[in-house]
């Protein structure tokens, strides 16, 4: 699904790109600013990412989160970043996302869709 957003075969409103990093709109947004931001290399989640990634892709990806709520402006005011990992985590799209969240209060215990 995120590979297919990569390679352009399906459409996103895209918000940043860099060399390691593609952020995006969330298509079922649960908050009035609801980023995907994702590594353009082809991890399935934070656990694969931190054993396989280069220095590189995690420091983009970082780097990333901050310049995205900034350029959202969001960061005045606050967000949160959220990343599911597994059945227990709730995650659907077995391409490492983050989600960023904000422009109006993020309940720390908020699941993502219930
Ligand atoms: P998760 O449940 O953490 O795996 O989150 C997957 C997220 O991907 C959900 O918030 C979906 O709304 C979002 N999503 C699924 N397909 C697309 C798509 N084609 N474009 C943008 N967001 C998507």
């Amino acid at each position: 699904m995120f590979a297919k957003i990569l390679r352009k075969e399906i459409p996103a409103t895209v918000i940043f790109e860099s060399e390691h990093v593609l952020a995006f709109e969330d298509i079922h947004p649960i908050k009035p600013v609801h980023v995907l931001v994702i590594p353009k290399g082809n991890y399935r989640s934070i656990l694969d990412f931190s054993e396989k990634a280069t220095d590189a892709e995690i420091t983009g990806l970082i780097r990333a989160l901050a310049t995205i709520a900034k350029k959202m402006k969001i960061d005045k005011d606050g967000f949160s970043i959220m990343t599911n990992s597994g059945h227990d985590g709730g995650q659907t799209v077995p391409h490492l996302h983050f989600h960023l969240l904000g422009g109006e209060k993020v309940a720390w215990e908020q699941s993502l869709r219930n």
